[in-house]
């Protein structure tokens, strides 16, 4: 399992437990199949927060990149991460009973 660092708070974690963000047309968009260069942060408000504020994501990326505030929602869902499998799990019933 490779080790990203988060730009946040540079704390080192498995990739898959940080949110990853690449630059679209120099806008920063979340999302693990984002092509290029690639920049990550824990699950955790404070540290997208911290990021941004430091010019992290740019720094990282090496490209200026504009953070809106649609990215917030990643760490609110992301919030709930324990029960996300709970919540997908009822998805999936609900769908199986029509
Ligand atoms: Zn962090």
């Amino acid at each position: 399992m490779p080790l990203r660092r988060c730009a946040g708070c540079g704390l080192r974690a498995p990739q898959a437990e940080l949110l990853r963000f690449a630059a679209r047309d120099g806008v920063l968009v979340g999302g693990r199949r984002e092509p290029g260069r690639g920049v990550y942060t824990c699950r955790n408000l404070a540290c997208f927060e911290g990021a941004a504020g430091r010019g992290m994501f740019a720094r990282v990326l090496r490209q200026q990149v504009r953070v809106g505030p649609e990215l917030l929602r990643l760490y609110t869902d992301a919030a709930s991460d324990a029960g996300e499998a709970a919540v997908a799990q009822r998805k999936d019933f609900g769908v199986t009973n029509g």
